[in-house]
């Protein structure tokens, strides 16, 4: 199959020509056709199969007919980086149709987005907090919303934002095309999905399953020598652009800066950071200004940097999807990816949890030459707070059907790694 068999508009095709797509992922092999018929759809796609797309370009097609300088299109999303992304993507196949997309996220001005929404703009991307203040202000009109899509609902979710969202729903139009799309499906998502969409149709690649261009393993080491053991990694490693994931904000504040002082191009993307200091180490980071850049889960959730390398779990996530959507950063478009999670003892559990999640067991590694028996010094640094115990009613659902069940249990004998012999160490 290939794009010109949707029968886009001319003017949106030619922003698929410019973008160089020629043949649909997955998802949007299977999404484009029903949003374009108006359909409501829930989307259950991992991070990095193409799932922008699969929504951006039928919108734009849509929005091709009918009025503008009003808000059409309304595409909520968990961050900044994330709503800044889709926005690139609309901006970047829209750019022949002369629709209008802005984003509105806070950390910075209300005046200008404001602003731009008088001016008129046909497709708002935005977060949950700042969004309900603009509908608050009375600055913003959704009364003539034809399509809303909820992006990494999962991840919304679990930032605390279904209350905003349901207030922003009260909002909307009820004659609408709704959109929601979730790298897994906990049953707080579908209670709200059966509640926001209608009739919908399902489409789904790969739930709860990284790309299979990534490949895994494991480093034990004691907590007092993960800095030095990455130091150790990324010298010996053939690195291109390497995304570190740590527990806390400070820790990435932390290790970012020991790795800038150890020589490497190094920016550390995290919550405490003004929105021009996480635009610009996210930038360096995606232009190759920086080699490695230490996040925190919510800070790197979504980002699309195609040419990382590799991921590094400095800390262990605290749930396997948690996992998933971390390593998702690698192997995207069917590009290589390693992915390298640093364990101590006390990961035992969430080791054996993911492994489980991904069918199959992660390659233990040791590098050679690393001392692994310095003592911790005298006053050690304190060990990243454990992940709280998710109450039950907010765990994500890993409950299989029954062939996916009976296709795990295959894939749980085989080995996670590609075949082709992963990056020497040592
Ligand atoms: P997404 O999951 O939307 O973040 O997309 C992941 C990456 O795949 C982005 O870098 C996209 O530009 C790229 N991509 C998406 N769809 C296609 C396609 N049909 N052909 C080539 N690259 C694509």
């Amino acid at each position: 199959m290939q794009f010109n068999q949707f029968n886009f508009h001319p003017k949106v095709t030619s922003g698929i020509t410019t973008a160089g797509y020629v043949t649909p992922t997955p998802i949007q092999a299977q999404a484009i056709p029903k949003v374009m018929q108006g359909l409501d759809v829930m989307g259950l796609a991992q991070t990095g199969t193409g799932k922008t797309a699969a929504f951006a370009l039928p919108i734009l097609h849509r929005l091709m007919d009918g009025g503008r300088k009003s808000v059409r299109a309304l595409v909520i999303a968990p961050t900044r980086e994330l709503a800044e992304q889709i926005h690139t993507s609309f901006e970047q196949f829209g750019a022949a149709t002369g629709l209008r997309s802005i984003t509105i996220y806070g950390g910075v001005g209300f005046g200008p987005q404001a602003k731009k929404l008088k001016q008129g703009a046909e497709i708002v991307v935005a977060c949950p907090g700042r969004l309900l203040d603009h509908i608050q202000q009375k600055t913003i009109d959704l009364s003539r919303i034809d399509v809303l899509v909820l992006d990494e609902a999962d991840q919304m979710f679990d930032m605390g934002f279904f209350p905003d969202i349901r207030k922003i729903l009260s909002h909307l139009p009820k004659r609408r095309q709704t959109l929601l799309f979730s790298a897994t499906m906990p049953n707080e998502i579908r209670k709200l999905a059966h509640e926001v969409l209608n009739n919908p149709e399902t489409v789904q690649v790969a739930t709860a399953a990284p790309a299979d261009t990534v490949s895994h393993a494991l480093y034990p080491v004691p907590q007092h020598l993960k800095a030095d053991l990455l130091l150790e990694l990324l010298r010996h490693t053939d690195t291109n652009s390497v995304l570190v994931f740590t527990r806390t904000k400070h820790r990435a504040k932390r290790l970012g800066e020991k790795l800038t002082g150890s020589g490497y191009q190094a920016a550390s993307l995290q919550g405490n950071l003004s929105q021009s200091r996480r635009q610009e180490a996210l930038d360096g980071f995606r232009s190759g200004k920086y080699q490695v850049l230490v996040a925190t889960d919510i800070a790197a959730r979504g980002i699309d940097v195609s040419q990382i390398s590799h991921v590094v779990n400095f800390d262990i996530p605290n749930t396997p999807e948690a996992y998933i959507h971390r390593i998702g950063r690698t192997g995207r478009a069917a590009r290589t990816g390693d992915a390298f999670t640093m364990v101590t003892g006390e990961d035992t559990a969430m080791i054996r949890a993911i492994e489980k999640t991904l069918g199959g067991t992660i390659e233990r590694r040791k590098v050679d030459n690393f001392n692994y028996s310095v003592a911790a010094p005298l006053k050690q640094e304190q060990p990243p707070r454990r992940p709280r115990q998710q109450p039950a009613s907010r765990k994500p659902a890993t409950k299989v059907s029954g062939s996916e069940g009976a296709k795990q249990a295959q894939r749980r004998r085989r080995p996670l790694s590609r075949t082709t012999s992963p990056a020497r160490v040592g």
